[in-house]
């Protein structure tokens, strides 16, 4: 058998280390029509996560934006990673809505970021 198959479990686990990350920077910007924007340089561990709360939440985001930098990780997906990052993001955040302790460490976490960014 290749590995153990991948969970929501360890997927948060891997998102939550990646937004811990010191080569994480997270701040809000206006966007002209989406609601956020990861960039990162080929071998380069630092990730940019803008993200604009006129148009979705910014948990929802988040999530997205991170869940596509750690799938990238692996390999590149093509066509599926869009759809399925989609259904990641709902998954994750019905998990994270589900529990008060979860809620609070992403709140925690993301206004870390912000408030390291200077906003
Ligand atoms: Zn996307």
């Amino acid at each position: 058998m290749a590995g153990t198959a991948p969970t929501l479990d360890s997927l948060e686990r891997r998102l939550r280390k990646i937004m811990c990350a010191d080569t994480t920077f997270v701040r809000r910007y206006q966007h002209p029509n989406h609601c956020g924007e990861a960039a990162w340089e080929e071998g380069s561990k630092s990730l940019w996560i803008s993200l604009d709360p006129f148009w979705h939440g910014e948990l929802a985001t988040l999530l997205h934006e991170l869940t596509h930098f750690a799938l990238r990780m692996d390999r590149t997906w093509g066509e599926l990673e869009e759809p399925m990052i989609l259904g990641l993001e709902d998954a994750l955040g019905h998990r994270i809505r589900a529990s008060k302790s979860r809620a609070a460490w992403w709140r925690r976490a993301l206004q870390a970021k912000l408030t390291k960014e200077g906003r």
